[in-house]
């Protein structure tokens, strides 16, 4: 088992104030990976203060210089890339060939994609050719920043490397139930040189460390990217200090067929909600099939799940591993029971263990079919390898059912009508809509409308959110 009782503070691995151990289970065989500690309120008051004091540097810091820093701890990230892939898969079961390009790749894409933003960004332009005023972007000042487990490098990556670019400093809280990934990242970016206190980690859970953090009156601004439940409570214990808080929240995306679809539109559509068994914020989880090819498309769902192989994280291959922790497995089976007794019809998979896995927090690939949207498994976000699908009649019923939900984060749909894939895209309330499988590229926009959160992260929009902004009059 991995020993991992120490937090990076003011560029030093250092032992907590308070012995509070906290074991990290490795989903895939319910056995101990890792130990790590719990900090308390001294350790972040310890990282907090690191973290001014190297403000006054490090804001003054160059771009060529912040530049050179990212690019070794792009080298180092590409170096120590398998190791990153093996503690993801450990942490949070998801399996190795996921974990290796899609998970850590998905870290490095982020890295070379804020290199190339930093050098073009422009922290000081001038307001208008008339005018003697001009604009200046400045780094807010010392940022706490709170990452859940499902995608926990891809997370941190969206938070550190724009805080770092911008001239922020910061402490981390990677998610408690797995927080490896991002201790190695702190051992990156240690050997790549950043200064002492620009960076540091406190790990912890949301009721003690999480909550100390979102309130400290020395922390500037919040990045966070969790449940929508802790989000609001961040929100509050952010207020009296007026900080800014930035949210990535929770999701329960669409996903419209219509009849005119690409051919393989259904089993992708299957393919992606099932992938990290489930557990994406924008996964589409809710399939809406226009009523003339509801048939067909039920009977190519359902063989398109019950072809997904569910396993072990350390297995290689392209299947699917288990959910987080023995509580998520409890909900979404106590979800799958409420879609049956809601009167949903079972299509595939079920609250049953898949066949040879007794260990391990293992859930078929399942489907509801006949599902109206005001059902708890239409409504909340499951978080597991369940989709529900739901017949529509005309766009205006698939658009209205999509956006009857609290969140907005991401929206699919599949028509091979361009006019309409537009005028549908318009009209879904949500910060990203994905058209006929097509991914965002690298530096695009990420995040949420309504209780999906009200953040962008990625690119430029990743950037400024890190940075106040200023007017200066008189400069020429
Ligand atoms: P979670 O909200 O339980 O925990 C996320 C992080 O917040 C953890 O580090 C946790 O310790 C901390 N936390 C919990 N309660 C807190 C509190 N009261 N104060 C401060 N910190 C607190 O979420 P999770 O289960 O780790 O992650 C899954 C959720 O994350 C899902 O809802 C998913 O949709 C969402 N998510 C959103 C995005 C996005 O970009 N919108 C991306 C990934 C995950």
């Amino acid at each position: 088992m991995l020993d991992r009782r120490k937090f990076y503070i003011n560029g030093k691995w250092t032992n907590p104030s308070k012995k509070n151990d906290f074991e990290i289970i490795n989903p895939s065989n319910e056995e101990s990976y890792a130990i790590i500690s719990l900090g308390a309120n001294e350790d972040v008051d310890k990282s907090v203060q690191a973290a001014k004091v190297a403000f006054e540097t490090w804001k003054k810091t160059s771009k060529e210089e912040k530049v050179k820093l990212l690019k070794n701890l792009l080298e180092i990230y590409k170096k120590r890339f398998n190791e990153m892939a093996k503690a993801i898969s450990n942490e949070m079961g998801a399996p190795i060939d996921w974990a290796t390009e899609i998970q850590t790749g998905s870290g490095q894409a982020h890295l070379e994609d804020f290199i190339l933003r930093l050098k073009e960004f422009k922290f000081e332009e001038h307001f208008d050719s008339k005018s003697n005023n001009y604009i200046c972007y400045e780094p807010i000042g010392v940022c706490g920043l709170i990452t859940p487990w499902n995608w926990p490098i891809n997370q941190i990556a969206l938070k550190v490397v724009p805080a770092l670019a911008t001239g922020c400093t910061m402490i981390l809280k990677p998610s408690e139930i797995a927080p490896i990934s991002g201790m190695l990242f702190a051992e990156m970016i240690d050997e790549a040189g950043f200064p002492p206190g620009v960076f540091n980690l406190i790990n912890g859970d949301g009721a003690g460390v999480g909550t100390y953090i979102s309130s400290h009156p020395n922390i500037d601004m919040i990045s966070f990217t969790g449940s929508t439940r802790a989000g609001r409570l961040i929100s509050k214990n952010a207020a009296d200090t007026i900080k800014r808080v930035c949210l990535e929240l929770g999701g329960k995306g669409g996903n419209i067929v219509f009849a005119d679809s690409y051919p393989n539109a259904v089993r992708d559509g299957i393919r992606n909600v099932m992938s990290n068994s489930g557990q994406s914020c924008d996964a589409p989880t809710r399939m809406l099939v226009e009523k003339s090819i509801y048939k067909r498309a039920v009977n190519e769902a359902v063989d398109e799940a019950n072809k997904i192989k569910v396993d072990i994280g350390s297995n290689k291959g392209d299947h699917i591993g288990p959910v987080i922790s023995k509580i998520q497995y409890n909900k979404i089976i106590d979800l799958i029971k409420s879609g049956v007794s809601e009167g949903a019809t079972l299509a595939a998979g079920g609250p049953e263990k898949p066949n040879g896995l007794k260990k391990g927090y293992f859930i078929k690939p399942t489907i509801f079919t006949d599902v109206t949207n005001n059902m708890r498994i239409a409504k909340e976000e499951i978080f597991g390898p369940v989709l529900s699908i739901i017949p529509f009649e005309k766009e205006e019923d698939a658009i209205k059912i999509v956006n009857d939900t609290s969140y907005g984060l991401g929206n699919y749909l599949q028509t091979n009508d361009k006019e309409k894939a537009k005028r549908v895209a318009k009209a879904l309330r949500s910060g990203c809509v994905y058209i006929n499988g097509k991914g965002a590229d690298p530096g695009t926009p990420f995040g949420g409308y309504r209780q999906s959160g009200n953040g962008r992260e990625g690119g430029v929009w990743g950037l400024e959110e890190y940075l106040e902004v200023k007017t200066v009059t008189g400069w020429k």
